[in-house]
């Protein structure tokens, strides 16, 4: 794979601080029933890093010491971690809202039984990656049978209360574009998929999150190959909109690894960007004291979060 980090580390992206922590990210390990082929963690059903218990107690701790009120859980597949039933019920006893970035198949996985009833008797938000309403391209992106398990994922969920206008276990979907493009209108691609998924499916949700790619990782390797990283950061840089800086997501959120390291965002956590304040930045620092007012470490990939309408883990800003 090729890197592009060496690319993106001189920045004249603004400088941004971090306001009151609201949202914990956290990544349970890179297990995964799924081995997709944009993956960002390379994760598949052979990885074997997982989060120690030790630091899933920690998890629990940092939600009470620092009062946040999200935990946002990613992986590989959070739901393979032996302890993420007991830690969704620990975080949601102290009213902490969850969210569960779900791939869908892991919903029918042997030894998963009964976990879409588990995530609607808790009350989890579901978060699912369905980069198109047709077959083609969804299975093409993330394996054969994909789509067709995911289509059965969401209406499992329907059947169970999640997605409905009414209701409060709240399904969103999450779209990116197949190429080195913005996004189209959140709001008009959701009523596409809305339309889509309806009639051909009986499928309903809430919302849907239209986010930019990140010039990094398999992505970013795809774009230098082609020929194609700078005309793409050239496009990401000239639809910047100084509007979207407010609401980057790394002002009010902290990414876990899966050894407990802290990042300013997920994308940083997967570049190995790690936080610009001194220290060993760990889950145990965070007991100790909140991250708010620190600066953060920006490099040229975060114009993918301020490009046209922006983008966050909770969709255009
Ligand atoms: S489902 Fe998600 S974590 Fe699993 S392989 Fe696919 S992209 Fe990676
Ligand atoms: S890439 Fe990360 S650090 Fe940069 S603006 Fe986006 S969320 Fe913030």
């Amino acid at each position: 794979m090729l890197e592009t980090l060496p690319l993106l580390d001189v920045t004249d992206f603004p400088s941004i601080e971090r306001g009151t922590t609201e949202t914990l990210q956290v990544n349970l390990g890179y297990r995964c029933n799924q081995t997709c082929l944009h993956c960002h963690v390379n994760a598949g059903p052979n990885r074997t890093e997982m989060m120690a218990s030790e630091l899933i107690d920690q998890v629990i701790e940092v939600l009470k010491q620092r009062d946040i009120t999200t935990l946002d859980l990613t992986g590989g597949a959070p739901e393979l971690h032996p302890e993420f039933r007991k830690l969704v019920t620990q975080a949601r006893a102290l009213g902490v809202k969850v969210i569960d970035r779900c791939n869908l198949t892991i919903l029918f996985e042997p030894g998963q039984e009964g976990l879409a009833e588990f995530l609607a008797d808790q009350g989890v938000d579901v978060v699912a990656s369905l980069p198109c309403y047709s077959l083609e391209n969804v299975d093409r992106q993330r394996g054969k049978g994909v789509f067709d398990k995911s289509i059965q994922g969401l209406q499992r969920l329907n059947s169970l209360g999640y997605g409905h206008a009414d209701s409060a276990l709240h399904l969103n979907l999450v779209y990116n574009p197949q190429g080195p493009s913005l996004p189209p209108d959140q709001q008009k691609l959701e009523a596409d998929y809305k339309r889509e998924l309806l009639a051909h499916f009986g499928i309903v949700f809430n919302e849907l999150y239209a986010l930019a790619n990140m010039p990094i990782q398999r992505f970013g390797s795809t774009l230098l190959s082609k020929g194609q990283f700078e005309p793409y950061m050239d496009l990401l840089k000239a639809n910047y909109q100084a509007s979207n800086l407010p609401g980057v997501m790394c002002r009010s959120l902290i990414s876990v690894d899966w050894q407990g390291k802290l990042y300013d965002c997920d994308f940083n956590q997967q570049l190995g960007l790690g936080m610009v304040t001194p220290g060993p930045n760990t889950l145990t620092t965070l007991l100790e004291t909140d991250r708010a007012g620190d600066s953060i470490r920006v490099a040229e990939h975060c114009y993918g979060c301020t490009a046209g309408q922006g983008s966050s883990c909770g969709g255009a800003l």
